[in-house]
């Protein structure tokens, strides 16, 4: 037909080799319309390209029928059957029995078009890494509201014997309030049992973020307190602007995190006063004894949530990403 399109056999092949491996792992952009399947599969109109991330890609999607805003992940089902997908199916089972306010919402997961889509809470605002980043450091209020929600997004997944196992701020995400949103549960475990933990000697986990039992295999498993240990790692990181052991190679991290070795910035090199007890309050999450880190309830119970000037501000706002805010 006169549509026809010619087809270029000679053409030169693609630029980069990089990428045509990459397009191969990540989807290639949905339709406009995505239908789930079944008698009443909802339509979701695609808008906004949010970010990409392993193996996954981030849309807005609309549900046509009410016109509420999601994010659409997705994921080339040939990906979810192969054994590095393991990730990917922890995730759904362990993500989609989850429901917290300061936890994305897993609404629903499904097949169309030879990719899986999984359907979540919008954070519109991005993560608390963009926020780290544009900003330098975070005050001692802000931090305070976010840890404090954190916490109870961690007390909640603990009750459930659930570990997140890889909490750092790029999976911090921040919806339309600027309330903090835990997502990302590609790495969580259900710890069924403490004998179940100690079993469990998976290398995992940013090196950044990672916690002393972890790198020490031979110290037998672990269990939820790694998340604690991650707590006190994003404590600093946005008091300080620079997580507590940074280092150009994995070896040095590990090397610092078993030493301890932290060291907070002067006072006035991120322009924050960064208070004792807040340096307090990270110091005994990074206890290397697990024993001694506190629990979520003990972290909000603590000074550094009470002490002159004690504001805890009701909500964060948008600017704020940006622009320091000024505390009276
Ligand atoms: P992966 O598990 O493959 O690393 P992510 O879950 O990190 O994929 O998602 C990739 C990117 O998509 C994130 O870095 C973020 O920019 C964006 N994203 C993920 N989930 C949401 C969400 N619920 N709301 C808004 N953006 C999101």
């Amino acid at each position: 037909s006169a549509t026809h399109q010619k087809v270029d056999r000679h053409a030169p092949p693609p630029p980069a080799a990089v990428k045509a491996a990459l397009s191969k792992i990540h989807p290639p952009p949905p339709p406009a319309i995505v239908t789930e399947p079944g008698e009443d599969g909802e339509q979701y109109s695609t808008g906004l390209f949010l970010g990409k991330g392993g193996f996954a890609v981030c849309y807005e999607g609309q549900l046509v029928r009410n016109g509420r805003v999601f994010a659409m992940k997705v994921v080339r089902s040939e990906m979810t059957q192969r054994k590095m997908a393991e990730k990917f199916r922890t995730e759904l089972e362990i993500h989609s029995k989850l429901r917290h306010p300061n936890i994305v919402r897993f609404h629903r997961a499904f097949a169309f078009d030879r990719c899986t889509y999984v359907v979540l809470d919008l954070c519109s605002n991005g993560s608390v890494m963009d926020m780290v980043k544009k900003r330098k450091c975070l005050t001692v209020p802000e931090v305070r509201r976010l840890m404090i929600q954190l916490c109870g997004a961690v007390k909640y997944l603990h009750k459930r014997n659930v570990a997140h196992r890889d909490l750092k701020m790029g999976n911090l995400f921040l919806d339309h309030n600027m309330d903090i949103k835990v997502g990302d549960f590609g790495l969580a475990a259900m710890i069924l049992s403490e004998k179940e933990a100690k079993r469990r000697q998976t290398l995992c986990g940013t090196p950044n973020y990672i916690a002393p039992e972890v790198i020490d295999k031979s110290k037998g498993g672990h269990n939820q307190k790694v998340d604690i240990w991650s707590l006190g790692v994003i404590c600093f990181a946005m008091l300080a602007g620079f997580p507590p052991f940074q280092s150009k190679t994995q070896e040095e991290i590990y090397k610092k995190v078993k030493n301890l070795h932290y060291v907070w910035p002067k006072d006035n090199e991120c322009s924050n006063f960064i208070p004792s007890e807040a340096k307090d309050l990270v110091s005994s999450c990074l206890s290397l004894d697990e024993e001694q880190r506190p629990l979520p309830d003990d972290i909000v119970d603590h000074q550094f949530f009470n002490m002159y000037p004690g504001c805890i501000p009701r909500s964060l706002d948008p600017s704020w990403k940006q622009t320091k805010p000024v505390w009276l």
